[in-house]
């Protein structure tokens, strides 16, 4: 009997997913440590009930788009929706990358562009990153010469780094790309600056967004992107008909009403990112410098799978990047509630004394 392999590039993948293990701290994946809004969750009933559920969904979620496009000081054209940014992600890489096409990353970055890229079909290309993970523009020049990518990615702040880009970069890269810039701003509420209000018709920059981390939403998955219209026209031509459900889109249309009340918990974020990176650094750790909602460090043992494990014990668990390209000895903790950083840095405490 025959039996049919999935092709090459599916086969020679490791999936990239965090083990999801069932321990009272969990800070591995970057999600917001706060339920979203009561008065939210209470409303979900009565959408639920208001739905034509016989009938398919507004194709093209204008009300949703028009209210995002609004906030972003852009037209609906401008908007593209998708199932959180990933597939997002895909869109644009199903769009714009592809067979015979090349995608550029500067490493170590979100994992997740190579992974699509590939089972896109395309090429994958990485250029390096300085010693405190910025880029460097002599770097950005060389890969974009030498490549000519169809789309780069930058990631900012970048997972799993933290690192915030200069702007300047940006600009380098905008200057030398000869093809899509995606701007990855999955963090971007946590950092001091953002690409967005850069995006134009006539400039090839699409800014990415999600729901996932600051605005608690990661369980109703939906991230979107804001770009020139041709590039959005392009990602709803690859997107499958209806591929946002009538639920979603009236649920998500409901939370942009709270994000007041979500946007405020950025500042705990914040001053809770700052004690752990602190308390880090005088246990010894090398700890880089986060614009995001996690922290990136490297154990003074250098030994990153025992304190992962010892942390694990302790009923902490924390992301193991030790095993990703550049990131020896070390790891990635999210950031918590103040009582669940408090029972990560006294594990910490124990495991480096
Ligand atoms: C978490 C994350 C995403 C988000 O994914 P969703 O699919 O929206 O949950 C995208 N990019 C980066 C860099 C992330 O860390």
């Amino acid at each position: 009997m025959s039996r049919i392999e999935p092709r090459d590039a599916i086969v020679a993948m490791s999936n990239y997913h965090s083990p999801q293990v069932d321990v009272p701290v969990r800070l591995n994946t970057n999600e917001s440590p706060f339920a979203p809004p009561a008065a939210w969750v209470e409303s979900l009933a009565a959408i639920a009930a208001s739905i034509d559920w016989n009938r398919y969904p507004d194709r093209a979620a204008a009300e949703l788009r028009d209210e995002i496009a609004g906030r972003h000081g852009l037209d609906r054209s401008q908007v593209f929706v998708g199932n959180g940014s990933n597939e997002v992600l895909q869109m644009i890489l199903l769009a714009f990358g592809g067979a015979g096409r090349t995608v550029a990353m500067f490493e170590p970055t979100y994992q997740m562009y190579a992974q699509i890229a590939r089972v896109t079909g395309a090429a994958v290309v990485t250029g390096e990153r300085r010693h405190d993970f910025t880029l460097d523009p002599a770097e950005i020049e060389r890969v974009m010469s030498r490549d000519t990518p169809a789309v780069t990615f930058l990631c900012n702040p970048n997972n799993p780094t933290g690192v915030v880009e200069p702007r300047s970069n940006l600009e380098v890269l905008l200057e030398r790309a000869p093809g899509l810039v995606v701007v990855d701003e999955a963090y971007a509420e946590f950092s001091d600056w953002t690409a967005a209000p850069m995006v134009r018709d006539d400039l090839p920059l699409v800014v990415t967004r999600t729901f996932s981390k600051t605005l608690s939403l990661a369980g109703l998955r939906v991230g979107y992107v804001l770009g020139p219209r041709r590039v959005i026209e392009a990602l709803e031509i690859a997107a499958l008909p209806y591929h946002l459900d009538s639920f979603k889109q009236a649920a998500t249309l409901a939370a942009l009403g709270h994000t007041d009340e979500m946007t405020a918990r950025v500042t705990q974020i914040k001053e809770q990112r700052a004690r752990i990176s602190e308390e880090l650094a005088a246990l010894g750790c090398e700890v880089w410098p986060s614009g995001a909602n996690f922290v990136l460090f490297r154990p003074s043992s250098g030994d990153a799978a025992s304190v992962w494990q010892g942390l694990l014990d302790r009923g902490v668990l924390v992301r193991d990047c030790s095993g990703w390209p550049r990131l020896a000895g070390c790891l990635r903790v999210t950031v918590g509630t103040e009582s669940e950083n408090s029972a990560f840095l006294l594990a910490m405490g124990e495991l480096s004394a």
